[in-house]
């Protein structure tokens, strides 16, 4: 049983196979957003907590690099299996932590043992490729290699999955990881690394390092460190690019967003509203996915709205272990703060504020981070609540003209995560997929959150780097390619 009720032990580091407590000196509470209550405290890594987790993934490294692929495997399928047996368990921490429902936890997590289940097909999806006779006499073969010691810095959003995207593929390809979680729900790692150190991998393969900006610096600067993925907003998604880059590092980082929804006359309203509203508002709004620009067609901008007022008003807001809640709690009362200076910001640039949440009030729960549904109508392209990431359940409404509009609102936007399309013409469909400057792109669907075997991806300020998370596009950030030229004398 993994424990579930807090408070919980300070956060520890899980170095060459054993758990460490960080000898850093910056020390931080880890607080329930629903009720303010301390759940554990982290103290943050130091730059030798960094180099012991180097060194000891450097020299597991040199023997799992050559380990048969069929036993590097093994592990990664007993990992699934525990993940499986302690969803409930691993969900019921995240809530506490990050304050979103136990629905969406289990979610979430489901989505990331997805990824596993992806990586136990690395012995087929590594293979490269051999060419007999490329030239008179010669054979070329292609082979993939694992570099090294490689790092994830993760966001607080999905502290569950958003590790999983990276840490099966790092493994399973031969290589050794290092993540550094956020320091601002680091729980459900410490959990989840309990199952690892139950799975069997060797010491020092799979390995947790918690801290702050320095310990990511300090990750970033070292040598041994072959590349790294990173995944938060876009100011720090750029400085972590720039600097692993600087360094000689492979690097991808994920970054912010601000996704917009076309609704065009065609669409089944009432069915697009329920979509929007779910992801603009679910998870709190507390998503890179989260669709919070809503273009509309004006001939149904009218209906639409009404339909968006009705969804959004019915959603209950409270504490995410307790049954009937939509919308949880955000995760600091600083980012509450922020929502609201944004909301007013919303009111003072003219946008009509069709649906307030500020007020709300949770019974019991007087001290969390609650904001309920807000929806803004009248949303012009230039207002900040249009061009900013709100991350909170916040979502504006723009009429426009037609599609050739609508399209051009979106890709004047910095950012290019995702959209979602709501219509019933194919023709519509097809224009969107070839003009939208986008990354993930949902056709009738809300939330344009692909399976762990499709690559997850980004554009613009979303996305700095090449090769995304998930799928196959991690099988190349993580090897290398050789080619074998042969030629053998005939007998
Ligand atoms: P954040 O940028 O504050 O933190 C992310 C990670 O970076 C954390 O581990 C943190 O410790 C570390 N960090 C913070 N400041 C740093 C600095 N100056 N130098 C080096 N490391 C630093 O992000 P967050 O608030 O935890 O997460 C929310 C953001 O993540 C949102 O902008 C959201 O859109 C984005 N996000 C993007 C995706 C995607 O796939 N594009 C997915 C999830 C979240």
């Amino acid at each position: 049983m993994l424990d579930t009720s807090p408070p919980w032990d300070d956060i520890q580091n899980y170095i060459d196979g054993c758990w460490q407590t960080p000898s850093g000196t910056e020390k931080q509470e880890v607080v329930n957003p629903a009720t303010a209550e301390t759940l554990s405290q982290i103290q943050f890594s130091s730059d030798d907590d960094v180099e012991a987790a180097v060194r000891a993934g450097q020299e597991a490294f040199e023997q799992w690099q050559s380990t048969p692929v069929e036993e590097r495997i093994q592990p990664l399928f007993e990992f699934k299996q525990l993940l499986e047996a302690h969803l409930d368990e691993l969900s019921k921490v995240l809530v506490q932590e990050h304050g979103k429902t136990f629905a969406e936890a289990k979610g979430e997590l489901r989505r990331g043992i997805e990824n596993v289940e992806v990586a136990c097909g690395i012995p087929s999806m590594m293979q490269a490729g051999h060419l007999p006779n490329a030239a008179p006499g010669i054979d070329e073969t292609a082979v993939r290699k694992p570099l090294g010691v490689f790092t994830a810095i993760t966001p607080f959003n999905f502290p569950g999955m958003i590790p999983l995207w990276f840490l099966p593929y790092a493994v399973a390809t031969g290589n050794a990881f290092i993540l550094k979680p956020s320091e601002r729900d680091p729980v459900v790692a410490q959990r989840i690394f309990e199952l690892v150190d139950a799975a069997g991998f060797p010491d020092g393969i799979v390995q947790l390092v918690n801290g702050g900006v320095n310990t990511v610096n300090a990750l970033l600067d070292h040598d041994d460190i072959q590349g790294a993925s990173f995944v938060g907003s876009t100011p720090v998604a750029k400085t972590v690019y720039e600097r692993a880059a600087t360094n000689g590092k492979r690097v991808q980082a994920q970054g912010g967003a601000k996704n917009h929804v076309i609704v065009t006359e065609s669409a089944d309203l009432e069915f697009a509203a329920t979509k929007t509203v779910s992801s603009a508002c679910a998870c709190g709004g507390e998503r890179c996915l989260a669709n919070d620009v809503i273009v509309v067609e004006e001939g149904v901008y009218d209906e639409f709205v009404d339909h968006v007022l009705e969804e959004a008003a019915s959603q209950t807001v409270g504490y995410g272990l307790d049954d009937g809640t939509d919308i949880g709690a955000l995760i600091t009362p600083e980012h509450e703060s922020r929502v609201r200076d944004l909301i007013a910001t919303g009111v003072d640039e003219g946008a009509k504020l069709l649906l307030d949440g500020r007020d709300i009030e949770v019974d019991g729960y007087e001290t969390g981070n609650f904001l309920a549904p807000t929806v803004f109508g009248d949303v012009e392209p230039q207002m900040t609540i249009a061009r900013e990431e709100i991350f909170g359940p916040v979502l504006g409404l723009m009429s426009v003209e037609d599609l050739n509009e609508a399209i051009d609102v979106m890709n004047r936007s910095d950012f290019g995560n995702a959209a979602s399309l709501f219509t019933r013409e194919g023709a519509d469909a097809r224009k969107v997929r070839h003009e939208a400057d986008v990354g993930n792109l949902g056709v009738n669907a809300g939330t344009a959150a692909p399976m762990a075997f499709f690559h997850f991806g980004g554009r613009k300020d979303s996305f700095f780097g090449d090769l995304h998370a998930q799928g196959e596009d991690m099988i190349h950030f993580y090897t290398d390619k050789t080619i074998y030229i042969e030629r053998w004398p005939d007998n």
